[in-house]
């Protein structure tokens, strides 16, 4: 009797389980999940309830089975292992120029004199850019992408960005406020969380965070200097069902807005930094003096993963990220110094499967310019974007981290963390739930036109 009661409890709790699972996934639009986490129902339902209902030879045993499998899955979640004892960051020795980006590159007007200097001095690279440059390009008319409506969405909120640049730095008011460091600082958290950033983290700056060389505009050749002693970096989150458009034209849309949502949340806590009568800056798509994941990184709010970007806690890549830097005194946050993100990209390279590029490497980190990092082929992929006309983002929409911020995801984000065993087989799962390769979503229905 009390092995029949046992049964009907753990088939029960794991029938209601994967039905909450199947719900949530059909609310995700995860058609495959949600077939997967029904036929898991139904099969765990029938196999612990015939086993506690039918008499057969042998039922001891598969009672013991059972719940052998029911409590090893429960330790493998819940003791940890393999964390962070393995972790090992490689702090970058020199600075990036940022005239070397690729969205410098794309500015660079033919016939121009920094378009003459900078291929006298990287000749190996145009050859390189005559590839993109054949194409129609970002937002343009003919790509494989276009949508007028989507397309023009992102322009406008281009537009607006490129508007805001002039609010990144402005005058300081002359009467300083006395502030305690801590105080201020939870403050600052606080309140750009009520401007809609998802996670907001303080570091020192360091060198290696601000780029040598402006490249972008009217800062192109400018030499930018460490004149702050604080980064403050925030992430806003990138919606997920935009996202899994990848990469179609609503992904430029909401990285256009995300831009914009990031930057005017710098913008707004730069302007409160200066009128306390401290100096900061913000920086702001196009508009960078710092780069962004590494500020985010040593702030604490994620790792860099293999596709170069700030994986993130709750939201994996699919963040957008904004700093200000300042003089104002802050308490800086500790790095995560998270092991589990790097041995997830060491195993599951699923961004490199899918990328329509193959700008995604499938090797282990390495150590480049000083730094132990993955790095992408930053020419391949800006290439496919000149060719789709959008920022692609089918990266970010296929990472295991990407999924939404929710109860039955977050609970596997927990595992993944606690137990390298559990995180080897969450990673198997997530194939098997969502697909090795996902094909992209259609766009949202609010959103589609004829
Ligand atoms: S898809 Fe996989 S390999 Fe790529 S960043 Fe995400 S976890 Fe890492
Ligand atoms: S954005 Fe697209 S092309 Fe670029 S690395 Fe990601 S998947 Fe590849």
């Amino acid at each position: 009797m009390r092995m029949q009661l046992i049964l009907i409890f753990a088939g029960t709790a794991l029938f209601l389980f994967f039905i909450y699972a199947a719900l949530v996934s059909l609310r995700e639009r995860e058609q495959l999940a949600a077939k997967r986490f029904l036929s898991g129902a139904v099969l765990l339902a029938l196999l612990f309830l015939a086993t506690a209902f039918v008499s057969f030879d042998g039922k001891a045993f598969v009672f013991s089975l059972l719940m052998a499998g029911l409590l090893s899955g429960i330790l493998l979640f819940l003791i940890p292992n393999g964390k962070n004892r393995r972790y090992r960051q490689v702090k970058p020795e020199g600075r990036i120029d940022e005239r070397d980006t690729m969205f410098s590159r794309n500015e660079l007007m033919p016939d121009t004199e920094n378009f003459e200097d900078y291929y006298r001095r990287n000749p190996e690279k145009k050859v390189l850019d005559d590839r993109f440059r054949k194409n129609k390009g970002l937002l343009q008319k003919g790509t494989s992408q276009y949508h007028p409506f989507y397309f023009a969405s992102a322009d406008a909120s281009f537009e607006t960005i490129a508007a805001l640049r002039n609010f990144v730095n402005g005058t300081v008011a002359t009467e300083r406020i006395p502030v305690e460091e801590e105080e201020i600082s939870r403050y600052i958290k606080n309140w750009s969380k009520k401007l809609g950033a998802v996670d907001c983290g303080i570091t020192e700056l360091q060198d290696y965070h601000i780029y040598s060389t402006g490249g972008r505009g009217e800062r192109y050749g400018q030499k930018f200097v460490k004149s702050h002693r604080f980064a403050i970096a925030f992430t806003v989150e990138m919606n997920h069902e935009m996202i899994q458009t990848a990469p179609a034209g609503t992904v430029v849309m909401e990285s256009g807005q995300q831009y914009l949502e990031s930057g005017r949340i710098a913008i707004q806590v730069a302007r409160f930094i200066r009128n306390l009568g401290y100096e900061a800056r913000a920086h702001i798509d196009g508009n960078y003096e710092v780069v962004c994941p590494l500020v985010a990184r040593d702030a604490g709010l994620g790792e860099i993963g293999r596709m170069g970007l700030l994986m993130t806690p709750k939201l994996g890549p699919r963040v957008r990220i904004s700093v200000v830097t300042t003089n104002l005194p802050l308490m800086a946050d500790k790095p995560l110094h998270d092991f589990s993100f790097i041995d997830a990209c060491v195993q599951c390279k699923k961004c490199a499967e899918v990328c329509p590029s193959n700008a995604i490497s499938f090797n282990d980190r390495e150590i480049i310019n000083g730094s132990l990092r993955w790095q992408i082929n930053q020419e391949s992929c800006f290439t496919f974007w000149t060719v789709a006309g959008t920022d692609c983002g089918r990266c970010i929409s296929v990472c295991p981290y990407s999924h939404p911020d929710n109860g039955l995801h977050n609970l596997i984000r927990f595992g993944m963390y606690n137990s390298g065993i559990f995180r080897k087989v969450a990673l198997k799962m997530d194939d098997v739930f969502y697909g090795r390769k996902p094909v992209p979503k259609p766009v949202p229905q609010k959103l589609q036109t004829i």
